[in-house]
Order: C-alpha cells, then sequence, then structure tokens
C-alpha cells in the first residue's frame, strides 16, 4: 500500500512556485494576494494567518484585510472594488464563511475573475467546464488532480467516483477528472446523500475521492480492493485525554480502508497541505496572466 503524502508533493508545487516568483522578478512583477476576513470566527482567523504565512514565506506580496463583523454588505463590496482596481493585487478571497448578513454569492461574483484564485467565480467554474486553461480551478479539488498526477495513478480511463457534489470539492472534482488530457479522461460518478446503495457504487471506483465532511464514513464495505482513495475531509473529533482535546479525522476510516488500498492519502497529511499550496500557484499564474 502506497501512502500518498501531501506535504511532500505540496513543497513540490512550492518550489515550482519559487521558481516562477524568480523568473516573475526579472520582468519586476511580484505576485500579490489579498485575503479578506469579515468578523472573529477562530477558525477563519487561522486559515487567514496559515496563508499570510505561506505567502510571506514564499515572497509574495501578501495583503491580510481583517474587517470587523459588523462590515456591511455595501462596505464589503467597497473593498473588493478597491482590490480589483489595484496592480499589485493578483490574488482575492474572501474567507468563508462570512457573517450570516452578508451575501457571499454577490460578493464572490464582485471579484474580477481575473483574481478569483478561489476559482468560485461563475466566469472561472464555466471555464473549468469549458476546459478553458486560463480560468482558476478551486485549490482543493486542483490539489486533489495534482497528488494523484505526482502519485503516478493512472485517471485515463479509471472508474473515478467522487464522493460529495459542493462547488468547492465534489463538482469541479469530477470535471477536472473528466476533462481530456493528465489527470483526467476518467469516466466519472458523482454521488451525494441522495444516492441509492452507496456502497455498491463506490466499490465499482478505482480511484475514490471522498468529500463529505462525514468522519470515518467511508469503510471497508465501500472500498474494492486495490481501489486509490483520496480523502478530502478534516474532521474535528473529540479525543479525551489528549492535549488538545480533539483530533483531526479524514471522511475515510483509515485503519479498516488503507489495507485494501493500492494507494491512500491519510489526514492529516494528505490533501490538506495542498490546498494552500495550490492558492499559491494559482496567484501566480494569475500575476503571470496579468
Ligand atoms: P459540503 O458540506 O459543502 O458538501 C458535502 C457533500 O457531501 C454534499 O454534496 C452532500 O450531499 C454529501 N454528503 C453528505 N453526507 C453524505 C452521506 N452520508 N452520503 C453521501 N453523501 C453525503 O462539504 P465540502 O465539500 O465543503 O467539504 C467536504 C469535506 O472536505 C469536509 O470534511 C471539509 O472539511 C473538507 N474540506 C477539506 C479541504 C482541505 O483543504 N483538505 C478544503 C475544503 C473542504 P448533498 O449535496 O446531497 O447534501
Amino acid at each position: 500500500m502506497q501512502l500518498i503524502s501531501g506535504p511532500a508533493v505540496a513543497e513540490k508545487v512550492l518550489e515550482e512556485c519559487r521558481r516562477d516568483i524568480a523568473e516573475l522578478a526579472k520582468v519586476g512583477k511580484k505576485p500579490g494576494l489579498a485575503v479578506v476576513l469579515v468578523g472573529d470566527d477562530p477558525a477563519s482567523r487561522a486559515y487567514v494567518r496559515s496563508k499570510d504565512k505561506k505567502c510571506r514565506e514564499l515572497g509574495l506580496h501578501s495583503v491580510k484585510l481583517e474587517l470587523p463583523a459588523t462590515t456591511t454588505q455595501e462596505e464589503l463590496l467597497a473593498e473588493v472594488e478597491k482590490l480589483n482596481n489595484d496592480p499589485a493585487i493578483h490574488g482575492i478571497l474572501v474567507q468563508s464563511p462570512p457573517p450570516p448578513h452578508i451575501d457571499e454569492a454577490a460578493i464572490v461574483r464582485a471579484i474580477d475573475p481575473a483574481k478569483d484564485v478561489d476559482g468560485f467565480h461563475p466566469v472561472n467554474v464555466a471555464k473549468l467546464a469549458l476546459e478553458d486553461s486560463t480560468g482558476f480551478v478551486p485549490c482543493t479539488p486542483l490539489g486533489c488532480q495534482r497528488l494523484l498526477i505526482d502519485a503516478g495513478i493512472e485517471t485515463k480511463g479509471a472508474n473515478v467516483v467522487v464522493l460529495g457534489r459542493s462547488m468547492i470539492v465534489g463538482k469541479p472534482m469530477a470535471l477536472l477528472l473528466m476533462a481530456k488530457g493528465i489527470g483526467g479522461d476518467a469516466t466519472v460518478t458523482v454521488a451525494h446523500s441522495r444516492t441509492k446503495d452507496l456502497p455498491s457504487i463506490t466499490r465499482q471506483a478505482d480511484i475514490l475521492i471522498a468529500a463529505i465532511g462525514r468522519p470515518e464514513f467511508v469503510k471497508a464495505e465501500h472500498v474494492k480492493e486495490g481501489a486509490v482513495v483520496i480523502d478530502v475531509g478534516i474532521n474535528r473529533v473529540e479525543a479525551p485525554g489528549t492535549e488538545k482535546g480533539y483530533k483531526l479525522v479524514g471522511d475515510v476510516a483509515f485503519d479498516e480502508v488503507a489495507p485494501k488500498c493500492q494507494a491512500i492519502t491519510p489526514v492529516p497529511g494528505g490533501v490538506g497541505p495542498m490546498t494552500i499550496a495550490m492558492l499559491m500557484a494559482n496567484t501566480v499564474k494569475a500575476c503571470k496572466q496579468a
């Protein structure tokens, strides 16, 4: 069984970014990322901090905009507009979830698609469906695809089951895998909470991507012998007696599934580090295309 290491592949992606950043510096360009946080949700604050830190480590221009929870829709739209017009900024993301009075979809639509490094703007969703490589693909599925490519897993002709149909993970993942070319050309099935007899569907998968947000939901009975399993889930579960009182587990019951697999990603240490690496890569791409 091959354990697919997220940190190792993420480091390769970051190394490619460093090379590109050095090339861009020669022509006087420096990629810039603006991360906007509204409110003080501790998890969101931690994500924003780690994105800012990674930008600085790479030598990217990083702007961290922390706005109070009372920020109105109009005020937030005005900040996005400023960033759209700022030539030093090539990537903009508004950390999700914003406070409930904010219309998140309207904010995403206000971001210049050329700076939408999260890949959530309708223009970028359409470009993904159209296989237009100038668009931006959401970072997590892009990271999963890169993991498969680097692990030498053949997707061409493979039966892939994507478990989960969110706009952030499942749906773009399915589009990437069914697109023509490297890391694509798969036969893709998308399963979700309304899918009938789920184990019989997931057992057909040569490659199973689990992105449902249910701790250790995918059991041995869901997985075919010799399958490749990519576990996108990040779930906090109680762990009495540990220092933090909780631990992180994936959507896959690793201990019982791993022995059946040709290859599998662990949690933590799998998909997680890829997401931020692909965000950096998307920001570098946005700068190159600017
Ligand atoms: P969402 O809650 O947006 O979507 C979950 C999807 O799973 C939905 O399509 C839902 O179906 C489906 N689903 C839920 N329960 C079941 C079930 N019992 N059987 C079959 N399908 C089910 O989650 P996200 O896509 O945003 O995230 C999924 C997981 O990935 C989470 O654990 C999240 O923390 C993690 N994640 C990890 C990232 C990383 O960096 N590694 C980044 C983003 C997410 P339906 O549509 O019918 O409701």
